[in-house]
């Protein structure tokens, strides 16, 4: 069984406007979609690779965005029959954070997304310090983007300084850092945060040929329960995600837990 942690899909009538504009951002590091970026065209995507269910991770880059992100976040278990598990979003500008995620709460929405380089916030800032009290209160996880991000190329705003400061803020909190921590600061990931209780995903690690020899490293120096195998389709081949993670070299146990087991746990599957 293979749960994929970290998937993009869009309402369909804006689906095609959403990849052609996500496409343009990362035009600097040449990433083109696999999907059409509608619910449909992923789960197809998915479902060729292998892939039984996925997480659905999307973000508002404003804050009148919010309220829509969410409420198509609600609807996407029942029109894709449970293929996909959504998580909400809170800007960090949203004025009435408590009843947000109180609402998100109340529609079985389990946890956020956040985009720190989207909203050009630090990951440590007060207003997401604020989200992040109110998601451990309610017993929420956060998932944030982590690391180089083509939006904002030479400032990342989650480095693992920050992230180590959110993770000590808030030890009962659920806190997964995507994309192993993220691109173009593993170094800083494999000495703050190895080993801590914070969560990674495993997204988009294929295309990161450079970081392959760090990558092993940290997958053997951080506990395999805290760790979601994701894909971050349509930014990458789904088969070649689930490939690189086969490759590592970690027992089996490990690795059913990276596939499927801890997702099942997090997300009551
Ligand atoms: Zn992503």
């Amino acid at each position: 069984m293979i749960f994929d942690f970290h998937v993009h899909c869009f309402p369909d009538a804006l689906a095609p406007r959403a990849v052609a504009a996500l496409t343009e951002n990362a035009r600097i590091i040449s990433l083109k979609p696999l999907t059409d970026g509608t619910a449909a065209g992923t789960e197809k995507c998915l479902r060729s690779a292998g892939i039984t269910g996925a997480h659905v991770l999307n973000i508002a880059t404003n804050v009148r965005q919010t309220e829509n992100v969410n409420r198509f976040a609600a609807t996407l278990s029942t029109v894709s029959n449970g293929f996909f598990i959504p998580a909400g979003t809170v800007h960090p500008d949203c004025e009435d954070k408590e009843r947000v995620i109180k609402a998100l709460h109340d529609a079985g929405i389990r946890g956020i997304k956040v985009h720190p380089d989207y909203v050009r916030v630090n990951i440590d800032d007060p207003r997401y310090d604020e989200i992040f009290s109110l998601c451990e209160e309610a017993g929420m996880y956060v998932v944030t983007h982590a690391g180089f991000d083509p939006v904002s190329p030479d400032y990342f705003h989650a480095k693992p300084e920050g992230m180590l400061k959110v993770i000590r803020s808030h030890p009962r909190l659920t806190f997964v850092a995507a994309h192993m921590g993220g691109p173009s600061q593993l170094d800083g990931v494999l000495e703050l945060l190895a080993g801590t209780n914070v969560y990674f995903d495993t997204s988009l690690i294929s295309i990161r040929e450079d970081e392959r020899d760090k990558l092993k490293t940290l997958f053997h120096a951080h506990d395999p329960d805290r760790i979601f195998f994701g894909t971050d389709t349509p930014w990458s081949d789904p088969k070649a995600e689930i490939a690189i993670v086969e490759s590592m070299d970690l027992t089996e146990t490990a690795k059913e837990k990276i596939f499927y087991k801890n997702a099942a746990r997090l997300l009551n599957l």
